[in-house]
C-alpha cells in the first residue's frame, strides 16, 4: 500500500549515480527523488569511520552532490542515528516509497531491518537491492548449505552459476522535488582533517567521485591489464587499478568493472587473457572477504579460528608499535609501505602483507593493533577486506596463511623491489646514516613467534 509520495533514496556505501539499482528502481516509480546520505556515528555497533575514510568521504559526497544537481536532483545531507533520521525524514516529505542498496555488517543490518519494519508499518513501500557485491553472501552455499572458508571453491562455485547482471545505464535526469528538504552543510561535519591538515598526500594522490573511478578503470584496462598478471606483486610498477577505495565507497560498482574487464579480455590472448581472470580474481576475493564477514560478524575483534585466542601475545610495546606506525622500523621494505600509507592512505597489496607479517610475526603485536592503524589510515579502510587480511596474515582467519609462514621482508624485497625503486621512493634516506638501525633481529624474532605459536598449535 504505497503512496504516491516521493521516493525516498537512502545512500550509503553506493555513492554514484550509474548501476544503482536503488535510484534505478526510484526512476522507475516515476515520482520526485529525494537522495539522502545520513552521517550515523551513533548507532550501536556500526564501527566509526577512520580518518582517511572520513576525508574520502567528503570528497565523494561532494561529487555525488553535484552529479544529482546536473541532472536537476538534489542531496540531503542528515547526521545521526539513521533509523530515526531516516524516519523522520520519510515523514517529513510524506515519502511513498524507500529504497535502498543493502549492507552487509551485522550492525548495519539491524538498523536497516528496523528501519524496514517501522517504514512499511508507516504504510511506505520499502525495497533493497544488490549493489555492492557480485554474489550476496548468503547466495553463495556449499554442497550441505554451510558458507566457505576457503576461497578457491567459494569463487569456484560463483562463477559457476550465470554471470553477474549486466550494470544499469547513467540515469540522464533526477527529478527532484520542488520544495526544498532542510540539509545540513557538509562543512559543518568536519570530515576534513584541519589542525594539522594532514591530508595534503591524500589530496595529490587521489580524487574521490564516480567520474574518477571511472577514469581509473578505463586507463587500467587500456594501459596495465595485459601486465597485471606478470606485474601486480611488484610495487614500483603501479600495475593495479588503485580502484579499491571507489570501491569502497561504491563509486564503481563492481558489476561495471566485471563487465568492463570481459569486454576489454575480448581483445587479448594469451597470458594477457589470464591477466583479466586474476584481476576479476582479486575482486573475487573482495567477494570472499564479505562473505567471511557476513557469518563471522566480528571479524575485527574476535580469531576466526578459537585456538588463536589462547596465543601468548607479550606485554604490548608501546615504542615498538610507534616505530611501525612512522615506518622507522629499519626495516626497508616494511618501512617504505608504512610511509607510502601515511602519506597516501594507501599501501600495495604485497607490502601490507610483508608490514602486517612484520608487525604479528617479529614485533608479536596483536594483530588487532595493525588492523586498527590501517583503519584509521587507508583511505579503502573496509569492514570486511581489512580485517579479512590482517587475519589471514595472522594465520588465524578464513583461508589464511599459515602462521608458521613468516614473510621475510629482505628476501620479499629482492624478489619484488628488486631495484630498490619503490623503497627509495618512499624512504628517501635509506642508505644514509640518517636511516635507522633494525629494531629487532628478523632471525631471533622469527624463532621466537614460531615458538609462540607452537604453544597453540592444535588447540581448538
Ligand atoms: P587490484 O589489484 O587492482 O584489485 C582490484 C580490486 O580487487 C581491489 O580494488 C579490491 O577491491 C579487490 N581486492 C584485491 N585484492 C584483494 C584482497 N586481497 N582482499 C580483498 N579484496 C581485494 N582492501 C581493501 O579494499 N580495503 C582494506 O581495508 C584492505 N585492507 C587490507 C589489509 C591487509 C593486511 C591486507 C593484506 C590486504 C588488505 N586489502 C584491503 C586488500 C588489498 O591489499 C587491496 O584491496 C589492494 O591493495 C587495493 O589495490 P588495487 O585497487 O590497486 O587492487
Amino acid at each position: 500500500m504505497s503512496g504516491d509520495g516521493p521516493s525516498l533514496v537512502w545512500f550509503r556505501d553506493d555513492l554514484r549515480l550509474a548501476d544503482n539499482p536503488a535510484l534505478q528502481a526510484a526512476l522507475e516509480r516515476g515520482e520526485p527523488i529525494v537522495a539522502v546520505y545520513v552521517l550515523d556515528e551513533e548507532s550501536a555497533g556500526v564501527r566509526p569511520l577512520g580518518g582517511a575514510a572520513r576525508w574520502w568521504l567528503h570528497g565523494s559526497l561532494l561529487s555525488l552532490a553535484d552529479s544529482l544537481e546536473r541532472l536537476g536532483g538534489r542531496l540531503t545531507l542528515r547526521r545521526g542515528p539513521a533509523e530515526r533520521v531516516i524516519g523522520e525524514l520519510a515523514a517529513s516529505v510524506g515519502a511513498g516509497a524507500a529504497f535502498w542498496n543493502r549492507r552487509y555488517g551485522r550492525a548495519e543490518r539491524e538498523v536497516d531491518t528496523r528501519i524496514k519494519a517501522s517504514l512499511l508499518a508507516a504504510g511506505t513501500e520499502t525495497r533493497s537491492f544488490a549493489g555492492s557485491l557480485l554474489f550476496e553472501p548468503w547466495t553463495i552455499q556449499t554442497g550441505q548449505g554451510g558458507s566457505y572458508s576457503v576461497f578457491t571453491p567459494f569463487w569456484r562455485a560463483c562463477t559457476a552459476g550465470p554471470p553477474p547482471r549486466a550494470p544499469y545505464p547513467a540515469p540522464e535526469a533526477i527529478p527532484g522535488l520542488a520544495a526544498d528538504v532542510p540539509s545540513d552543510a557538509l562543512e559543518d561535519w568536519a570530515l576534513l582533517p584541519t589542525r594539522p591538515d594532514w591530508a595534503g598526500g591524500l589530496r595529490e594522490a587521489w580524487q574521490p567521485g564516480e567520474e574518477s573511478a571511472h577514469r581509473l578503470l578505463d586507463t587500467f584496462l587500456r594501459d596495465s591489464l595485459p601486465r597485471y598478471g606478470a606485474e601486480r606483486d611488484q610495487p614500483a610498477q603501479a600495475v593495479t587499478s588503485r580502484l579499491s577505495p571507489h570501491l569502497r565507497w561504491g563509486e564503481i560498482s563492481p558489476f561495471q568493472i566485471w563487465h568492463a574487464t570481459e569486454w576489454a579480455r575480448t581483445g587479448l590472448t594469451g597470458n594477457a587473457q589470464s591477466s583479466a581472470t586474476r584481476f576479476l580474481t582479486e575482486v573475487g576475493w573482495r567477494e570472499f572477504s564479505y562473505h567471511v564477514l557476513f557469518n563471522a560478524p566480528d571479524l575485527a575483534t574476535e580469531n576466526l579460528r578459537p585456538e588463536f585466542d589462547a596465543f601468548p601475545w607479550p606485554s604490548l610495546d608501546e615504542r615498538a608499535l610507534a616505530r611501525w606506525q612512522q615506518g622507522r622500523t629499519g626495516i626497508p621494505l616494511v618501512d617504505a609501505g608504512m610511509r607510502e600509507l601515511w602519506r597516501t592512505g594507501s599501501m600495495h597489496n604485497r607490502v601490507r602483507m610483508v608490514a602486517a607479517s612484520f608487525l604479528i610475526k617479529n614485533l608479536l603485536i596483536d594483530w588487532r593493533l595493525g588492523e586498527q592503524w590501517f583503519w584509521d589510515t587507508l583511505v579503502d579502510a573496509d569492514a570486511a577486506s581489512n580485517p579479512f587480511g590482517w587475519q589471514w596474515v595472522a594465520g588465524s582467519g578464513a583461508d589464511a596463511a599459515p602462521y608458521f609462514r613468516v614473510f621475510n621482508p629482505e628476501l620479499q624485497a629482492k624478489k619484488f623491489d628488486p631495484h630498490g625503486e619503490y623503497i627509495r621512493q618512499n624512504v628517501p634516506e635509506y642508505g644514509t646514516d640518517a636511516y635507522p638501525a633494525p629494531i629487532v633481529d628478523l632471525g631471533e624474532t622469527r624463532r621466537a613467534a614460531l615458538a609462540a605459536y607452537e604453544q597453540i598449535k592444535g588447540m581448538k
